[in-house]
């Protein structure tokens, strides 16, 4: 039978700047693609105890056996070892990267070695070029210069560019990459990791078609994924607000993380909430490549020039819920321009937004206690709601002008560590937290997710469902089903599909698309692998020295009332234990 995967890796050798295919059907036909081929290709290229920055640490880019056949199969998972949290680095991402790495002809591709000057990788089809970026290192804006290599590359509309800006390149922890503008290899460093091997971009462009040998099972189970994701309430509500109709959701929960989780509700929530961003700014809405939702939501922001009438300055600022509420009400911030101009200041240098938000708030609140000073602080008084001085702290974050930055640019737990105020920095795994403070599960999820993220295992649908029911989980209870789900969502993101589209790809849906690309798996067998896959990411992370016991829970989570009810550190401690237990044993049958 005719498959549809993916079978061929590039290998780039950065050192050598030098590249070669190899033909590895087995990795897909075993493990998928996307996640599960990543976490093999990592171990394989990542041996213990090696610095994430060291010339021999490896960058894995993996797609699916979906990818450019069904509609939301559009993310391209990013793998490598975290410069945040010294362990499993993964980063998922839209716009246009999963299709042009599978249309040049790649499954995965596998970068090591470090260039001994700034370049960018070109990739087009099976060609290759290392060419000279010197002259846009260190530009300003990320955006100037990837629109420097859009100028002088081919494969326009079907391309994809990478690019890291000085956020990666000066190596700060959670330096992200942004592909396509408005998405993001955002989380756990993967920018900094380009910028520790002098690559300012990849570009990465190809054209060809995808065999298809049963072409009315495809057209049939297309259609009915189409249909369904077009049709569905929640793609609509994707659609039209984007994440930002989280607010008055968790703004209704009391669960709206404010001044650095000081309080769960926010006075100006309203301001920054989706239907009023909407409203006033959204200036237009992006899709990633073949997905017909088009959840991407732009925001048009208008400056006036001084002494001039009629005259503005606009800007194009993408926003969804992490960003409001990391860049917004994290830091007290309800003007909606404030924040709008603070998150451009955080795509323009390339670093996380959540990962930023939260360091800058903890740096606000140890300010606040005295913990540091305007010494350390360079003279800048931060203060909640003030974002002309939080853009001033975003620029020294990124340029790490003393101590007190080059410790906030390696993550807020380091920060704490060095200065106090553990207990208020909040980071789980070494992660900063998403904005889902529902309650025990979400955190019992954050601290025991592969990623640290809330995209590993939803903890937060838990809570919320124990909410509406009133029937609260043990926390055996609680991390049973974050792993179940967690294992799950191995399969989805090894097919790369969008984590929205979840409730689209059924487990029968899931079936059927594999069976079109040529695989023949049952549900258990399907199940089975999402478990291995899951047990290998573990394996990863142990290896390189994740400790159950060494999780530190910041006591914030304890203070702050939570939508669930009160819950305290024996409760959390014992979903630690059983996790623990639980792993130990996956790991060692
Ligand atoms: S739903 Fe949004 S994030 Fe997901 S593939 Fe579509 S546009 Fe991209």
């Amino acid at each position: 039978m005719t498959h549809a995967y993916p079978t061929k890796v590039l290998y780039i050798d950065m050192t050598k700047k030098s590249y070669k295919t190899v033909e590895r059907p087995e990795l897909f036909a075993q493990y998928l693609g996307g996640t599960g081929a990543a976490i093999k290709l990592l171990d394989e290229h990542c041996p213990a105890g090696i610095d994430p920055y060291a010339p021999d640490a490896p960058i894995i880019f993996s797609v699916g056996p979906l990818t450019g056949l069904f509609p939301l199969a559009s993310k391209t998972v990013a793998m490598f070892k975290s410069p945040l949290t010294g362990n499993l680095g993964e980063s998922h991402a839209g716009g246009r990267a999963a299709q042009a790495i599978r249309m040049a002809g790649y499954g995965a591709v596998v970068v090591t070695g470090a260039s001994d000057l700034p370049v960018y990788v070109a990739i087009h089809g099976s060609t290759v070029h290392f060419r000279d970026a010197t002259s846009i290192w260190g530009m300003k804006s990320l955006f100037t210069a990837g629109s420097i290599i859009r100028a002088g590359e081919p494969g326009a509309g079907v391309r994809s560019i990478i690019r890291i800006g000085r956020g990666g390149e000066n190596k700060v922890a959670f330096g992200s990459a942004t592909t396509e503008t408005y998405r993001h290899f955002g989380r756990l460093g993967m920018g900094a990791v380009m910028g520790s091997k002098n690559i300012k971009a990849f570009v990465i462009s190809g054209e060809r078609s995808i065999p298809v040998e049963d072409k009315k099972k495809y057209r049939d189970l297309y259609d009915q994924i189409f249909k369904a994701a077009v049709g569905s309430p929640v793609m609509k509500k994707y659609h039209d607000l984007g994440t930002a109709g989280n607010v008055r959701t968790m703004q209704g929960l009391k669960a709206m993380p404010t001044r650095n989780l000081q309080s769960g509700s926010f006075e100006h929530a309203e301001a920054i909430s989706g239907e009023s961003l909407a409203e006033k700014y959204l200036g237009r809405r992006l899709a990633c490549a073949h997905c017909p939702v088009g959840c991407i939501h732009i925001a048009a922001v208008r400056e006036p020039y001084e002494n001039e009438s009629y005259f503005y300055k606009t800007t194009m600022v993408g926003y969804d819920w992490e960003l409001i509420y990391a860049l917004g009400s994290m830091l007290g911030i309800g003007d909606p321009d404030g924040m709008l101009l603070l998150i451009d200041e955080v795509e323009k240098v390339g670093v996380d937004s959540m990962s930023a938000g939260v360091c800058l708030a903890w740096a606000t609140e140890a300010l606040e206690k005295g913990i540091i000073g305007e010494k350390e602080t360079l003279g800048l008084k931060l203060a909640w709601g003030d974002w002309k001085t939080y853009i001033k702290a975003t620029e020294h974050l990124v340029n790490q002008p003393n101590d007190f930055y080059k410790a906030l640019a390696k993550g807020s737990v380091h920060a704490a560590s060095i200065y106090g105020g553990a207990d208020f920095a909040l980071a789980f795994g070494g992660n900063e937290m998403p904005g889902y403070p529902t309650g025990p599960a979400s955190y019992l999820g954050f601290l025991l997710g592969t990623r640290h993220s809330h995209l590993d295992n939803a903890g937060y649908s838990l809570d919320q469902n124990a909410i509406k029911s009133g029937k609260a989980l043990t926390p055996p209870q609680i991390v049973d089903e974050l792993i179940k789900e967690e294992c799950w969502r191995q399969i989805l993101t090894s097919l790369c599909v969008c984590l929205f589209a979840r409730g689209v790809y059924t487990p029968e849906v899931v079936r059927g698309s594999l069976e079109v690309a040529g695989y023949s798996l049952s549900d258990e067998e399907i199940l089975a692998l999402g478990k291995t896959i899951y047990r290998d990411k573990y394996a990863f992370k142990i290896k390189h020295g994740f400790d159950f016991d060494a999780l530190p829970k910041p006591a914030r989570i304890f203070e702050t009332p939570s939508p669930t009810g009160p819950f305290d550190l024996a409760f959390i401690d014992e979903g630690l234990a059983y996790a623990k237990k639980r792993i130990g044993a996956l790991l060692a049958g």
